[in-house]
């Protein structure tokens, strides 16, 4: 476990072409296999559960839900393994996922794996369903999908904090999914700094109002952030061949590995706004590397990247 992460200074010759100076948060190396963000909104979620545990005749586990390939199910159930937390996964899915790469690994680890169709997964935050879910699991407490709630904001925040102690800032990017680690930057900001969180997913424009909703009261009048949403590449988990191209190029430069499905997507953003003349001279970015680097191996598995440009240590 390596907290507070590094923060490494990345070179570009484009950067140096537009002198920007671009620093990198490396969340991705807080833990081997907890990807980053996600251990984030994890650790409070997990240091309240097993406080409650230790007080209580009732041992509480832990139900959560994703995809086939979350890194979110991934992170959970390692996290869950290493503290003896029983841990249930609602997976979006057919059973035959279960020897994927992502959901082999939990399985092994020790979560027990409930799948259901798409219908039903779109009931997940509907109580009807949680209640149905509870009298199949009692005494396991509901994580949402994702991992985005209170306590996980709170985790987030902790990004801000080490960041403050280690550089001076104009503006922070990051990938953003559900919008909880966007909403967990801006609560601990206090209007600092300019925070761009670089969408994923198509359509992403609901998720300004999401994030808008997580934030705390005291936090709803931050102004300096965004939510860029034309940054997609076709939609979650979509990207051209030029478009891992240009990250593979990117990633052997850096030598560091981003992802393309979330992180690698910031990279592109960030290099597009860039040419694009976005940032003044001398202005100082800080990139956060949110790790899902365990999600390259079921597109490996899948055909859509290759093992030889992607060689992650431990998959
Ligand atoms: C889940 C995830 C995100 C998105 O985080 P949200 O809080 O859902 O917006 C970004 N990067 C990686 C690697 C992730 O696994």
């Amino acid at each position: 476990m390596s907290i507070p992460s590094l923060l490494q200074t990345l070179n570009h010759p484009l950067f140096i072409k537009h002198k920007i100076q671009v620093c990198i948060k490396r969340d991705d190396q807080i833990h081997p296999i907890i990807s980053g963000n996600k251990w984030r909104k994890l650790k409070y979620n997990l240091l309240h559960l097993t406080e409650q545990n230790s007080t209580s005749n009732t041992q509480m586990g832990i139900l959560s839900f994703g995809g086939c390939y979350s890194n979110h199910i991934h992170a959970l159930a390692f996290a869950c393994m290493q503290q003896n937390i029983p841990c249930v996964g609602i997976i979006r899915g057919e059973k035959s996922n279960k020897n994927n790469f992502t959901l082999q690994c939990a399985n092994k680890w020790g979560m027990t794996l409930k799948f259901v169709d798409r219908k039903t997964y779109r009931r997940r935050h509907d109580q009807d369903f949680l209640d149905e879910l509870s009298g199949l699991y009692p005494n396991h407490t509901v994580i949402p999908e994702g991992g985005s709630n209170t306590l996980a904001l709170q985790g987030v925040g902790d990004i801000i904090t080490e960041l403050n102690q280690q550089a001076k800032f104009d503006t922070v990017i990051l990938p953003v999914g559900s919008g909880g680690t966007l909403a967990g930057l801006i609560a601990s900001d206090n209007n600092q700094h300019e925070i761009l969180g670089i969408c994923v997913l198509k359509d992403g424009n609901y998720l300004k109002s999401s994030v808008y909703d997580l934030l705390p009261e005291q936090s709803k009048t931050h102004d300096k952030w965004q939510l860029l949403t034309q940054f997609h590449r076709g939609g979650y988990a979509k990207f051209s061949p030029e478009d891992i191209e240009r990250l593979v190029a990117f990633n052997h430069k850096t030598g560091i590995i981003f992802e393309p499905i979330y992180s690698g997507k910031m990279i592109l953003a960030l290099l597009d706004l860039i040419e694009q003349g976005y940032f003044p001279e001398n202005h100082r970015i800080v990139l956060i590397h949110t790790g899902g680097l365990q999600g390259i191996g079921g597109m490996i598995e899948r055909g859509l990247l290759s093992r030889t440009d992607w060689a992650v240590p431990y998959l």
